[in-house]
């Protein structure tokens, strides 16, 4: 395993040693061995083959997946489950009652999903097979019955936005927002995962604030959109502007470059959002790409000042009698892992039934590329020496002032735009471990980047770096493998002598025949 490891440059490395290992160290239960399971090879083989091809190498024969793995129905287990950490994401629709399209296009979205899965549609299965995919199709269902009683072309702008408690759900949230200005300028606070103040609990928190906010945290989500209606752009935190007297002020997270390339993998793909008409609905958003910050749009504090950016009456400006009240996206982003957008899907609030199919085919595919955008950047697993999982680590990255928390298994999201990172991970009562990483521009998978951390004693310093050369380390090359872009673009040989003489010996042989000793044939794909 170690000459393939060195040979494949670590390309499905970790999953070819644990696939191995599962050979020879099958799984014992109840006194009967169980095996490794087929498909798990299988699919493994599909993957890596690029891989192998790419050194003139056959799949190696210790992993005959038809010898040495079995069926689903003889009994058998995944090897690679340790391996398989998969993101959380969702999406909640209908926070306004009134707003009503991204409550149907979630529930054709489910059904998209679940059929285009069973039709073998290979981009869903793979997403779905990737991702944790929560759907709330309607946050405020009070307010749609409301609405829905006056009726698509009667229901006026505000009808059914509230809930029955008459509270506007996007601005019953803590506010975290102000809190973050405020201790922002003392040195080494905590910028990211604020605890909720305890006097917000004094204010009338409606049940389905507490239920969505109990469900924030009880997932570790990574991504996140609230679709909503009125307008057609993408909008970004902060939505509580950074001056607290100064409306439509930019006012950009830590984050800012992520959000920005998260709300354009919705916009772009939108072809209202980014067709360049400024005559269209929502077209003075057009110079922007359709996108915008969110306290630049209109600042959530706003009173009934003039909106630069909305026509009169589209989002309502924000009423608030306590400041202690904010939005969704913002919460999300400071008391959680959770990078939430918020997407106007159009104009129209509640339009006919018979415009919800084009505005199906409008949304199906950024709907898709949004949830793809939660592979982007970082994962991994936080885990001590015996690879027990570290909870509640703190992932930080040099020049970002917003750290994101381990799970409980350890395991944590990252979402980076492309470029290069110093990379940390910390916990109580343990060293901090330093990785550098580089994130190529075109990846369709997070870079897998663990960390070892070992306990603090007497002997280690506060700061200890795993060793010189890790310090360093480059990013794992294995991560940005994707079998599907490799066949799409193979990599131009100039010499093209793999396609003339495929029998000559790979440059890999002389590394077995120097060995002297059973040359092994049959890892050559061409004898
Ligand atoms: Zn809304």
């Amino acid at each position: 395993m170690s000459v393939l490891h060195n040979l494949l440059q670590g390309e499905c490395n970790p999953d070819l040693r644990l696939l191995s290992c599962s050979i020879m160290a099958p799984k014992c239960e109840e006194g009967k061995i169980i095996k490794p399971c087929r498909n798990v090879c299988e699919a493994l083989r599909k993957n890596c083959l690029p891989a192998f091809d790419a050194i003139d190498m056959a799949w190696p024969y210790f992993l005959d997946c038809d010898r040495f793995f079995v069926d689903e129905v003889e009994g058998c287990f995944d090897p690679l489950a340790k391996l398989r950490v998969k993101p959380e994401f969702k999406y909640i629709g209908n926070m306004h009652g009134n707003e009503v399209v991204g409550k149907e296009l979630l529930i054709y979205l489910a059904q998209y999903l679940c059929s285009e899965y069973l039709l073998g549609n290979s981009r869903i299965q793979t997403l779905i097979n990737n991702t944790r995919i929560h759907l709330l199709p309607s946050m405020n269902p009070d307010g749609y019955e409301l609405a829905a009683e006056e009726g698509a072309g009667y229901n006026g702008w505000t009808n059914g936005r509230q809930t029955a408690q008459n509270l506007d759900l996007n601005r019953n949230f803590p506010d975290l927002t102000s809190e973050v200005y405020r201790i922002a300028r003392i040195r080494g606070a905590r910028t990211d995962h604020l605890p909720i103040p305890q006097s917000y609990w004094w204010g009338k928190v409606a049940p389905e604030t507490k239920a969505v906010m109990k469900w924030i945290k009880s997932i570790p989500f990574v991504l996140s959109a609230s679709l909503h209606g009125g307008d057609l752009v993408v909008s970004y935190p902060y939505d509580y502007s950074v001056h607290p007297l100064e409306e439509k002020m930019f006012s950009p997270t830590p984050d800012e470059k992520m959000f920005k390339l998260l709300s354009k993998a919705y916009a772009n793909a939108h072809p209202g959002i980014s067709d360049k008409s400024e005559m269209r609905c929502g077209g003075n958003f057009v110079r922007r790409g359709g996108i915008i910050n969110g306290a630049e749009w209109y600042s959530f504090t706003g009173g009934s000042k003039k909106r630069r950016f909305t026509r009169p009456l589209m989002e309502p400006p924000f009423k608030s009698n306590n400041l202690n009240w904010l939005g969704m996206a913002d919460f999300n982003y400071l008391h959680t892992n959770c990078f939430e957008i918020t997407v106007e899907l159009g104009c129209e609030k509640f339009p006919l039934a018979d415009e919800l199919y084009s505005l199906w085919h409008q949304n199906k595919e950024p709907l898709l590329k949004f949830m793809e955008m939660v592979h982007r950047g970082i994962k991994g697993v936080v885990s001590d020496r015996f690879g027990n999982p570290i909870k509640n680590a703190r992932i930080s990255v040099k020049g970002i002032r917003h750290d994101i928390l381990t799970a409980a298994d350890g395991d944590y999201w990252r979402l980076l735009p492309p470029g290069t990172y110093i990379v940390s991970a910390q916990a109580r009562g343990y060293s901090k471990v330093l990785k550098k990483v580089t994130l190529p521009a075109k990846m369709s998978k997070a870079g897998r980047v663990d960390f070892v951390l070992r306990p603090l004693n007497g002997k280690f310093p506060q700061i200890i770096r795993d060793s010189a050369g890790k310090a360093n380390e480059q990013y794992d090359p294995l991560e940005h493998f994707d079998p599907h872009a490799r066949h799409a673009q193979p990599e131009p040989r100039g010499d093209g002598r793999r396609s003339v003489q495929p029998r000559e010996k790979p440059w890999w042989w002389s590394y077995f025949s120097s060995l002297n000793q059973h040359k092994p044939l049959w890892l050559l794909k061409y004898q």
